[in-house]
């Protein structure tokens, strides 16, 4: 039994792929994005901003997505998703597409899709299956188990942590917004965080900043962090003083475009 349990886990492999880092109007780093794919597993996009329909395309990611995960539905998180329907509808995509996000999700994808191309919808060929998360309650979706819990954000942001089954490995995007008590115990011991760190010091209420996130990480088990989406007149800044954590404590990171984290273990 235990020999099959192991040859099962060895056949499985996941890696996140970083498709853009930045903060809303960034040009050089892209709207904050994650594709998270593997042997095994689903194919899934962490959130989908305006700018990165045309970095799937160009690299040819879209086709083999099954799912799209929203953190929260500001514009440079959400407004990509309707593109990215119209040419699956184009490319005649007939393989479901799963739509996971916070409360609501659903009726904003139709009228966001409405807007674009109005009277569409019906004609796209594929079901689009919506799943609504609650911090209060966890959702299990082909062998990936989803956590949640709201940051302090303009609109309602959710951290998104994912545990992998079948190789007890986990990771997590923070989304938008300032790190709460419970986004803390979320992603506490997570092997990966995707965080945001707007700014260097708690100047903007609803978005994290460097000081706050490193004292939570210096008291935390998690395994890396890698930030993300800094304010664009931060960014030096931010960088320099990530570089001077990194010095003393390898787990900091800078999410890079294109970097692939591997989380591959048999
Ligand atoms: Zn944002
Ligand atoms: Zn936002």
């Amino acid at each position: 039994m235990r020999k099959l349990r192991e040859s099962r886990s060895a056949k499985r492999s996941a890696k996140i792929q970083v498709i853009g880092c930045g903060e809303a109007f960034d040009v050089d780093l892209g709207n904050t994005s994650y594709l998270f794919s593997g042997v095994g597993y689903p194919s899934i996009l962490f959130d989908c901003g305006y700018q990165i329909p045309e970095r799937l395309w160009k690299a040819e990611l879209h086709s083999s997505l099954d799912a799209v995960c929203f953190t929260h539905l500001h514009a440079d998180h959400s407004f990509g998703i309707v593109p990215l329907l119209m040419r699956y509808w184009e490319e005649k995509r007939r393989k479901p597409l799963d739509i996971f996000g916070p409360r609501c999700i659903q009726t904003y994808v139709r009228k966001l899709f409405d807007l674009g191309y109005p009277g569409a919808f019906n004609r796209l060929g594929f079901s689009l299956r919506f799943h609504e998360f609650s911090p209060a309650k966890p959702l299990t979706w082909k062998g990936l188990k989803f956590s949640t819990a709201r940051t302090v954000h303009s609109v309602l942001n959710l951290t998104i942590r994912v545990d992998l089954k079948g190789m007890a490995k986990s990771f997590a995007v923070s989304g938008d917004g300032q790190i709460t008590e419970e986004t803390m115990r979320l992603v506490e011991d997570v092997d990966l965080l995707f965080q945001e760190v707007y700014t260097a010091e708690p100047e903007v209420p609803v978005h994290a900043d460097l000081q706050t996130v490193a004292a939570f990480v210096a008291r935390a088990r998690l395994k890396k962090v890698l930030i993300a989406h800094q304010g664009r007149g931060e960014k030096p800044r931010v960088l320099w003083r990530v570089s001077q954590l990194a010095k003393k404590d390898r787990r900091w990171g800078v999410s890079r475009v294109g970097l692939a984290s591997r989380l591959v273990w048999g």
